[in-house]
């Protein structure tokens, strides 16, 4: 159900920019569009994005050590701070052109128009499509360890994945969970050192690496995966009372090839160093924004960066457009 975080009254059906996304792009794009004086609006199904997903940021500079989830509250509060309302809990699923406006549609039916659209809404999480993920997600089978590691207090957990997302998560069970085993497909990961290292010297948890999990077994919840070692084919049977995948993100090709954006080949929106797009109006940035100029390395630090650099861009569009 959607939380309108100022109040129904304030919703109007016009604005002069629209911000879909509210992650650390989305709401630092908020902030700087009202120091702009821009008549913004936010619509996100949730707030805060992957920030809010992190068991513990500390590579944020000023807020050491903080949770995701902290962090994105005190994002939103500062966009709170600026009387820029906000439609949280509704997901966006179609963006025309009319005249001269954009046109969003929500899940719930709402129609708002505003010369300019900042998209922000990060990439969806990869599946591992394995047998049995998807019949027992919510029953031991979890794409984040925050919101359900609780679920698995003094259990066997195993993560999957090698990137920073898996080595955080596999760290944060680690408190939680008898014990944690870190399942990767390759030797070597493509997280940070620390993570590696730290996880490496935990007790608690058994790195296997060269693996895949080809099954996720259990009747009404997990209770076993399957594992293949990709070097010999050996095949291996783990007791676990859950996985967590982390294997990555990609963009929601289908919602944004209707737009008619111009995407990249990896599916993310091609922009350019001002964070517009192929069409005029539309503005992208963090985890969504691709294309030839755009140097990845998806760290809050960057998204909020991409945010700012969007609403500045977009504030510029909006007055050229009034004034024409
Ligand atoms: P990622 O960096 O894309 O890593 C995904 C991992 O999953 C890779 O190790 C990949 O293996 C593996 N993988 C992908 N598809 C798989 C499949 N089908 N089966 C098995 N394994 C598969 O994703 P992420 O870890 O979510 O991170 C995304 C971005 O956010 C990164 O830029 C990361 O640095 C950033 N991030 C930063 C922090 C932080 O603490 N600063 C925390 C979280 C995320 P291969 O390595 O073999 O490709």
């Amino acid at each position: 159900m959607s939380r309108f975080r100022l109040g129904l009254e304030n919703i109007k059906d016009r604005y002069d920019c629209i911000v879909v996304g509210a992650g650390p792009a989305g709401l630092t794009a908020a902030i700087y569009l009202a120091r702009f004086n821009v008549d913004t609006i936010v619509i996100s199904k949730d707030v805060g994005g992957k920030m809010a997903l992190a068991p513990l940021v500390d590579d944020y500079p000023g807020v050491p050590n903080v949770p995701g989830v902290r962090l994105a509250e005190q994002f939103e509060n500062h966009v709170k701070k600026y009387g820029v309302p906000m439609i949280i809990g509704e997901a966006v699923v179609s963006i025309r052109r009319e005249g001269d406006l954009w046109c969003v549609e929500t899940e719930g039916g709402r129609r708002l128009c505003a010369y300019a659209v900042i998209l922000a809404i990060g990439a969806e999480k990869r599946k591992l499509g394995v047998p049995g993920e998807d019949r027992l997600i919510g029953r031991g089978v979890s794409y984040c360890a925050v919101c359900d590691g609780m679920f698995f207090k003094d259990r066997i957990v195993a993560v999957v994945g090698g990137g920073d997302s898996a080595l955080s998560s596999t760290l944060h069970l680690s408190t939680i969970a008898k014990k944690v085993y870190l399942i990767h497909r390759r030797e070597t990961f493509r997280a940070m050192p620390h993570y590696i290292e730290k996880a490496r010297k935990n007790p608690k948890i058994e790195i296997i690496t060269n693996a895949v999990v080809t099954e996720i077994i259990g009747d009404k919840k997990v209770s076993k995966i399957k594992i293949k070692n990709v070097a010999i084919g050996e095949e291996k049977i783990l007791d676990v009372d859950g996985i967590f995948i982390e294997i990555g993100s990609e963009p929601p090709k289908q919602f944004l090839k209707s737009i008619g954006l111009e995407l990249d080949e990896n599916g993310y929106i091609a922009v350019n160093p001002d964070m517009s797009t192929n069409l005029p109006g539309i503005f992208a940035c963090g985890d969504i924004a691709g294309g030839k100029y755009k140097y990845r390395f998806e760290q809050i630090i960057t998204a909020a960066a991409e945010g700012a650099i969007a609403a500045k861009s977009a504030y510029e569009y909006i007055t050229k457009v009034k004034h024409t």
